[in-house]
């Protein structure tokens, strides 16, 4: 039996998680699951896998949570400080499922006290990349990425030689918007853009991802990942979301991982890393799929892609300063105070600025939290009234 703990239990990522855990648990101890506010599902989850404590991120639902569990022997806490030292105890696998950037420090604190680190919080890579390596290097974890796109091109790469790697191909369903003429997107909806049409996803992943901004920042993280050069970076669409990455070695050869969009096989593989084990998941009929279509970018339309290759060339705080940026952005436009098309112009700002006094230097956690207040301050402040830039 392995011990697992969940962060996020209760989003996207935390439940296929915990319906995997389910399914194989003869396999898995359940130590700790964490959520942020939704109290009955968080309570739910916590009985069917028989976790041993449960932490709530807000700490004004503690009582009603007690409630929910108080003929259970699960022990319960609250509150950001309870959430990261749970993040503290030690485990044999630790899934990092939160969304944005309060997951980043989650996932620094349990990379020094886990077996694997199992990575979906990909905020963690684009904020903090060299840092959280180079703390999985000092504490011997293994970091098994969970997003589907690195799960897949970390597949390809077993028994490989990076420096064979001549190239790393991204693929991108192209969202709900793929088709859609620019001109029409500058008044979409908030709920228009989170109807992706392959996968089921948070809300803030399903609008990055109509936006592109998803795409560039998992362009940032395997790049952090991989720690391989960006000219070695490729995306490409491929709008049937069968292909979930590719990569090219120096004989000609690409390997593609295939499987359907469903974010099981990702989470699956690496909660049994380095193993392969019977996941419930649907089989690929490739008679009833009939094609794989493969499409450019558009890089007027999503100018997101092009915005994070200048912040893979700036480094140091610039994955931060992104992030932060696109969050940011992202909640303006929750709140309609941006336009949909008006959220990479605010980026793209926020990361000129960056670059008029940028220096490359190691990074720390205060370093992470400082600029990405100061970003967020940066975009509130220029964001004046509706859709300004
Ligand atoms: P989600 O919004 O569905 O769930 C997020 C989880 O984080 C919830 O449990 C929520 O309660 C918790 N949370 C939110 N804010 C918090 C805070 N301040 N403190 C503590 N907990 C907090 O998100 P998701 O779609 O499951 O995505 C989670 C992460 O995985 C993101 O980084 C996303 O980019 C990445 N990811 C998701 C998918 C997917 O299919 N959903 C695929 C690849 C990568
Ligand atoms: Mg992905």
């Amino acid at each position: 039996m392995k011990s697992v703990s969940v962060f996020g239990a209760t989003g996207s990522i935390g439940c296929t998680a915990a319906k995997i855990l389910k399914h194989q648990s003869d396999k898995f101890n359940v130590e700790v699951i964490t959520g942020g506010s939704n109290v009955l599902q968080l309570a739910k989850t916590a009985i069917e896998l028989d976790a041993k404590h449960v932490v709530i991120a807000d700490e004004s639902l503690l009582n009603e949570l007690q409630k929910h569990l108080e003929n259970h022997k699960i022990t319960i806490s609250a509150g950001r400080n309870a959430l990261l030292e749970a993040a503290s105890r030690p485990v044999d696998i630790s899934l990092q499922g939160i969304v944005g950037f309060a997951g980043v420090e989650c996932s620094l604190i349990a990379a020094r006290s886990t077996k694997t680190l199992a990575l979906a919080n990909k905020e963690s890579l684009v904020c903090a990349g060299p840092l959280l390596r180079s703390i999985c290097t000092e504490h011997k974890t293994t970091l098994v990425p969970v997003d589907s796109e690195h799960s897949a091109i970390f597949q390809c790469l077993q028994g490989e030689d990076l420096r064979t790697v001549e190239r790393i191909i991204l693929t991108a369903s192209g969202g709900p918007f793929l088709n859609t003429p620019m001109h029409e997107l500058s008044d979409v909806t908030a709920e228009q853009a989170a109807a992706h049409p392959r996968w089921k996803m948070g809300l803030r992943i399903s609008i990055d991802s109509a936006s592109m901004f998803n795409k560039a920042m998992e362009l940032i993280e395997t790049k952090e990942l991989f720690d391989i050069s960006s000219d070695k970076l490729e995306v490409i669409v491929q709008p049937q979301s069968i292909i979930h990455s590719m990569v090219g070695f120096n004989d000609g050869a690409i390997m593609a991982h295939m499987g359907p969009a469903d974010m099981t096989g990702a989470i699956g593989y690496a909660l049994n890393y380095p193993n392969r084990e019977t996941l419930p998941l649907e089989r690929l009929d490739f008679s009833k799929l009939g094609r794989l279509d493969f499409v450019s970018v558009d890089p007027n339309k999503f100018p997101a892609i092009q915005i994070a290759e200048h912040v893979i060339e700036l480094s140091g705080l610039a994955g931060a300063v992104f992030n932060a940026a696109k969050e940011q952005a992202l909640d303006l436009f929750l709140s309609g105070h941006l336009g949909f098309l008006e959220m990479s112009l605010v980026v793209e700002r926020a990361i000129n600025e960056y670059a008029k006094n940028s220096h490359n230097r190691t990074v720390t956690l205060d370093d992470l939290i400082d600029i990405d207040n100061s970003t967020r301050r940066f975009i509130q402040k220029n964001v004046k009234g509706n859709c300004h830039v």
